[in-house]
């Protein structure tokens, strides 16, 4: 051998160095150990020193690298590039593992050294003096133990966080330093007598008698630990027999035997003793303590009589499959897969590599690209080490479940306690590693609770990986998915109700032993049923999406109008009743059923309460079924879980229809936006997880500490309070001037100051102009986006040292007791600008709240922010971005001593009026408070004489509500309020398009509290009411869920009650009279342009100054008419299509004479006219003829149906007509009467009464005449 080189030398000093830190030879022994390496690095080098390489120690190898890596002692390139190519061939795209040049040396251990306490589970480490690794080898031998060996090629995969520990995986067989040891001595014998042996206490006889057996090794079962137990069967063929023998593997020394068995082979194992089961009474070997594993020896072995519990067994293993026969199978399946609901899963063998993981916590797998590997039902001890993307693996039984699952695109290969799973060969790829979930992850705790089959569990793991993909950002992973019985965690009080559902009457406990060991296969994959998902839980981003599409769906603008009223219509009034609609849908309307879930936020920019998960944010509206206004501040940054609910879409169109006859051509349609909200009960929410305790806590110590402790990352991102999160994504700037909201410094403090306050009064949301004091220099113009509270509050500020400690109400009782101390019951506005709208839902008429400044000691610190407002001697309180609200109570909810102490104080007794007295003309005041439910909602041109509150020339400031911008600022909506459901009596309630923006909710059969209304009177003497800057809504109930589906606006309203003309009371809003219809007043039929509503005539506006380009002409009628009932008499007021029913002609003969009136422009006749007199037309033209001769015909005078309104307009120019005398006739007789002034009724519908009819009411009236008489 040639003296070493320089570099030999170099090398050699390193290695000497290595090994004096790292290998830990027998005393003083470590140049011998050193040559023994040397000479085996020489041997694989073919002599020569691998120069090129160097020695890592484990714990460098665990702190330096943090890719995965390869490292192959003496390969060439050449050979190094061609491994890396065939590694390749599974994943095209996955680049290979890059290549080190490291020497790793150690010893391999079981861990039982390391930590005498740690339960042996089978796994190997690689081991030196300067740490301990896990290691994954293709084979095993038992001789390697404890022996130093050189590992001429491994991969390294590092950890990637938490979860995941680095680990190696050993490509080629180690290469013992020291030459093999004698394979007899390996195996560690221990003293017979001196282990317990397990089995004696359960089989009292046969103490002593043990066997030895030898076999072929048919199957090997999986390491299962039960009760802190690890152990796993395995198979034996015995030869002469050819019975399988089942042997029960148990002492902490054996598990590793696990390892070594293949399938195949032949095996002896000595100091079996016999045991049976339990439960089946089945026959067992279990090994002892002094049991031994060897190779089969023929010579040697000579074979016992066995029991014959275990003849005439014998296993079949099934064949083979590859990936191509297996998509064959697949493509069979399929189309047996009609055959039945039930079905009955193949158990097949399979080979193939893994090209995904799909869910490693659920322990899926995707192999081939083509099927799922699911290792649920296989509790995998070592955690699936090695089977990352790129690893081949062979299935031995595994059953075989085409379409478990509707939603789930793969079949899937299920290995049950039977089947097993073998690592074939390592992953070249540099794909991470992904830990199977432990016994701990909730899915397989679910599935071992429920004793789940496949369909239900993959559908467990698809909502779970949602659940935790849209919320973990919220709570974090583990706080979100941990749970015990005691103590379940979101996740699981999402789920289990669920699965109780799926599995009402659970199935009995999986028995694995039976699973392992019956002769008739028995396990829980055996037979499936395809499954439908019953429900889903998209993320809120998804819900949106669908919602929108949905409302969408089969939309077309004519659904929105009757086309009876639409071809009436002119441009503006048509595209005005298309321009916003709605529609809801429930959680029943999404297949499978929808379930809402979010976390609850509310919007300072907004001023809305959402539901929120990471894609997306929902609006929400919520309402208590007693009534009473949703308050609850605690909720917020709570997990909420709705399952009954009212998603509703606000749909806006933006249209350029001329008439009715275009609304099929939709390029008319310029705009499509929609607005989505979801609104519900706090009845039916569960909370999966309250916030309450953390975000409060941490609310009330004062976020800004915690927002900075997580700005300088400190902090890890999960334990960031959402609400500090919101903040965060809110609004950039939130951290700005943070320190003058803090009072000073006092931020690290626990301490806070409370107060306790009522709220009088809550105005609307809107832009004003206020001058804060600290403001005035800079934005004293520029309005701001705010509300306002009129508030009194109650007994003195009280200070705690810790937000946990707020309680009681003593307050109250202060207040009681000094109620004449004029500081106790100071009214103040409260004002809320900026952040602090966030408190806008909140914050109800006669509830008591909290305020609280966190971090704070100074009592004073309200009287110090106190400032003179402009006009008023209110005083004024700008509330705080930092300050926390805290609903309370409602005064209603107080106990009697407090309430009246309280009453005395207030002295605002705030009535709501109820919907009759403010429409009776003796109502006083202006300002009104009442509650009704809406009956129509219709969108109108703003009245002239009302200005939109100031919005002209304000620049739209980013973050503003969008959903509202595509309804023109002058546009208001119209709600008809009604006191209750079936009361004709109605009040019209305007409010602008600019308040709109706040208010969600308002639907036709939604119940409202209205606070503080305008109450006006029209010039027609109409009382009506607006919403104005004082103004306030709170939603009492919902619309009732089976509302159907708005068709038109109107809807389909039963028919309206049976009244007579004589007792018309003014606020009846609709009624029905059977009248006889005396004689046509008036009819006119006009064609008008449908842009500026001159008379249309040939085709042509007939407006020339300045010249009118409509091309589109409108028809329309009216006609007015006398009915008289026998009580009364009254003039009926039609319109269009109602014209043709009064007159009695068919839609075909009133289509004729319309079309007639085209090319004359307007056609009208007037009852009592002289022919040629008072018309524009010749008395000679056809139509007008036609028309005179039909309302002189006595036919027209006939018994009619009228359901009517009353037609308020005109009421004032008809109304001075004082009582008459008039002439009536029945039949023979003239009567003379004195009748009251005729009333005004705009017809609604005309309905022919046949004698049958006739008779049949007039009993009904004589009746009701009777007996109101
Ligand atoms: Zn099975
Ligand atoms: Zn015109």
């Amino acid at each position: 051998m040639a003296a070493p080189t320089a570099a030999e030398q170099r090398w050699l000093g390193a290695a000497r160095d290595f090994f004096l830190r790292a290998l830990p030879g027998p005393d003083g022994q470590e140049a011998a150990a050193l040559e023994a390496v040397l000479r085996c690095l020489r041997s694989a080098g073919g002599g020569t020193l691998p120069l090129g390489y160097s020695f890592i120690s484990i714990s460098d190898l665990q702190h330096q690298q943090h890719i995965p890596c390869c490292s192959h002692l003496s390969w060439s390139t050449n050979e190094f590039k061609e491994w890396s190519r065939q590694g390749q061939g599974a994943l095209p795209m996955q680049s290979t593992l890059p290549r080190t040049y490291l020497i790793l040396v150690g010893y391999l251990a079981d861990g039982r050294q390391e930590n005498k306490e740690k339960l042996v589970d089978g796994c190997l480490y690689v081991k030196d003096k300067t740490g301990i690794i896990l290691c994954e080898l293709l084979h095993f031998k038992l001789e390697w133990l404890e022996s130093l060996l050189v590992f001429p090629s491994w991969s390294y995969i590092p950890q990637r966080d938490q979860s995941a520990a680095g680990y190696l995986e050993i490509l080629v067989d180690p290469v013992p330093v020291n030459g093999p040891k004698e394979v007899l001595h390996s195996i560690p014998v221990t003293s017979a007598v001196s282990a317990e042996p397990l089995l004696t206490s359960r089989i009292p006889y046969k103490k002593r008698s043990k066997l030895t057996v030898a076999g072929e090794l048919t199957r090997l079962g999986p390491l299962l630990r039960i009760h802190h137990k690890t152990f796993f069967f395995l198979f034996l063929k015995c030869f002469a027999s050819a019975v399988c023998v089942p042997v029960l593997v148990q002492k902490p020394s054996q598990m590793l035997w696990h390892r070594v068995f293949q399938l195949g082979h032949r095996y002896t194992v000595t100091g079996l003793s016999m045991s049976s089961m339990k439960k089946s009474g089945q026959t067992i070997l279990v090994t002892s303590a002094s049991s031994c594993l060897l190779p089969y020896c023929a010579e040697q072995e000579r074979e016992q009589p066995l029991n014959s519990a275990w003849r005439g067994e014998s296993t079949q293993s099934s064949c083979l499959e590859t990936a191509e026969q297996l998509s064959c199978s697949l493509q069979l399946g399929a189309e047996e897969e009609k055959s039945g609901p039930t079905k009955e899963s193949r158990i097949i063998s399979y080979v193939g590599f893994v090209t995904k993981v799909l869910n490693a916590q659920a322990g899926l797998f995707l192999l081939d690209n083509q099927v799922c590997l699911c290792l649920a039902y296989q509790p995998l001890l070592s955690s699936a080490r090695g089977l990352r993307p790129g690893a081949c693996v062979e299935l031995i039984d595994v059953h075989l479940l085409q379409k478990p699952l509707a939603s789930f695109p793969f079949a899937v290969l299920g290995a049950c306690l039977s089947s097993m799973v073998v690592l074939k060969s390592f992953s070249r790829l540099s794909t991470p590693y992904q830990p199977v979930g432990s016994s701990r992850s909730l899915c397989l705790q679910l599935l071992l609770r429920f004793n789940l089959g496949m369909p239900l569990y993959l559908w467990l793991v698809s909502l779970l990986e949602t659940f935790e993909e849209r919320f973990s950002c919220f709570f974090g992973r583990s706080r979100l998915l941990s749970s015990t019985h005691q103590n379940p965690g979101a996740a699981a009080k999402f789920l289990v109700p669920l699965l109780q559902a799926m599995v009402p009457d659970r199935q009995e406990a999986r028995d694995i032993y039976n699973e392992i060991l019956s002769k008739i296969h028995q396990c829980p994959l055996q037979k499936y049923l395809t499954l439908t998902p019953p429900c889903q839980a998209p993320s809120l981003s998804e819900v949106r999406r669908v919602a929108e599409q949905r409302s969408w769906e089969g939309f077309s603008p004519s659904q929105l109008l009757s086309p009876l009223e639409a071809q009436h219509m002119g441009t503006q009034e048509l595209n005005r009743r298309l321009a916003w609609s709605y529609c809801t849908f429930s959680a029943e309307s999404f297949q499978p059923q929808l379930i809402l879930l979010g976390v609850l936020r509310v919007s300072s920019r907004s001023s809305s309460l959402q539901l929120q998960d990471k894609s997306s944010k929902l609006p929400c509206v919520i309402s208590h079924k007693d009534g009473s206004p949703f308050a609850q501040t605690a909720l917020i940054g709570s997990l909420l879980l709705v399952e009954n609910y009212q998603l509703v879409v606000e749909r806006f169109l933006k249209t350029d229809f001329p008439s009715w006859e275009h609304l099929e051509n939709l390029e008319h349609v310029r705009e499509k936006k929609t607005s989505v909200y979801v609104q519900f009960y706090l009845e039916d929410v569960r909370v999966l997880h309250a916030a309450e305790g953390r975000i409060q806590k941490s609310l009330r110590s004062g976020n800004c500490s915690s927002l900075r402790k997580s700005k300088d990352g400190s902090t890890a991102s999960e334990l960031e309070t959402p609400e500090a999160k919101m903040l965060k994504s809110e609004d950039p700037r939130a951290d700005d001037g943070r320190d003058e909201n803090c009072q000073g410094g006092q931020s690290s403090s626990t301490s806070c100051v409370s107060q306790l306050f009522l709220v009088i009064q809550k105005e609307s949301l809107m832009l004003r102009n206020y001058q804060l004091p600290a403001e005035e220099a800079k934005e004293a113009q520029e309005l701001q986006r705010s509300f306002q509270a009129t508030v009194l509050w109650l007994g003195r500020p009280r200070l705690w040292s810790h937000p946990r400690e707020i309680g009681d109400l003593s307050e109250l009782e202060e207040t009681g007791c000094d109620g004449k101390e004029g500081v106790m019951q100071k009214e103040a506005l409260l004002l809320f600008v900026g952040r602090s709208l966030r408190w806008f839902p909140f914050l109800h008429v006669e509830g008591l709240y909290r305020c609280i400044v966190p971090g704070c000691s100074d009592l004073e610190v309200f009287d110090k922010l106190y400032f003179p407002p402009v006009p008023s001697c209110l005083l004024c309180l700008p509330v705080q971005d930092s300050w926390h609200l805290e609903h309370e109570t409602w005064i209603s909810c107080l106990p009697e001593h407090q309430l009246t102490a309280m009453s005395m104080q207030t002295g605002v007794e705030q009535r709501a009026a109820s919907i009759p007295e403010v429409l009776s003309s003796s109502f006083t005041g202006s300002l009104v408070s009442f509650c009704g439910e809406i009956v129509e909602r219709t969108l109108c041109a703003s009245p002239k004489n009302e200005k939109p509150p100031v919005m002209t020339g304000v620049p739209k400031k980013k973050g503003t509500p969008q959903h509202f911008t595509l309804l023109s600022t002058d546009h208001s909506v119209k709600l008809s309020i009604s006191a209750a459901s079936s009361s004709p009596v109605v009040l019209d309630v305007y409010i602008t398009a600019t308040y709109l923006q706040h208010l969600r909710g308002l639907l036709p059969g939604a119940k409202i509290l209205f606070h503080n209304l305008e109450r006006k009177i029209s010039r027609f003497h109409n009382v009506y009411c607006t919403y104005i800057a004082s103004s306030c809504v709170s939603i009492v109930s919902l619309p009732a869920s089976h509302l159907p589906f708005p068709s038109g606006p109107a809807g389909e309203a039963s028919s309206p009650s049976l009244v007579f003309l004589c007792n018309l009371r003014p606020q009846l809003s609709q009624a029905r009279i059977l009248c006889h219809l005396s004689c046509v007043l008036t009819v006119c039929l006009q064609w008008i342009c449908s842009l500026c509503s001159c008379i249309f005539k040939e085709g042509r506006c007939t407006r020339h100054n300045p010249p009118c380009p409509s091309q589109t002409g409108v028809r329309q009628a009216s006609a007015r008419v006398l009915v008289e009932d026998g009580t009364g008499e009254a003039v009926v007021l039609c319109r269009n299509e109602h014209v043709a029913a009064v007159l009695g002609l068919s839609l075909l003969e009133w289509e004729a004479v319309q079309n007639c009136v085209q090319s004359r422009g307007s056609v009208c006749i007037q009852h009592g006219e002289a022919p040629g007199t008072g018309c524009l037309e010749e008395s000679e033209d056809l139509v007008v003829c036609y028309l005179r001769s039909l309302c002189r015909s006595p036919l027209i005078c006939r018994p009619i149906l009228l359901d009517f309104s009353l037609d308020r307009k005109p009421s004032k120019i008809l109304q001075p007509a004082p009582p008459q005398l008039r002439n009536f006739r029945c039949g023979e007789v003239e009567f003379v009467s004195r009748v009251g002034p005729r009333p005004s009724l705009l017809c609604l519908k005309v309905e022919e009464v046949g004698q049958d009819a006739l008779r049949y009411l007039n009993s009904q009236r004589r009746s009701r005449t009777s007996s109101s008489c």
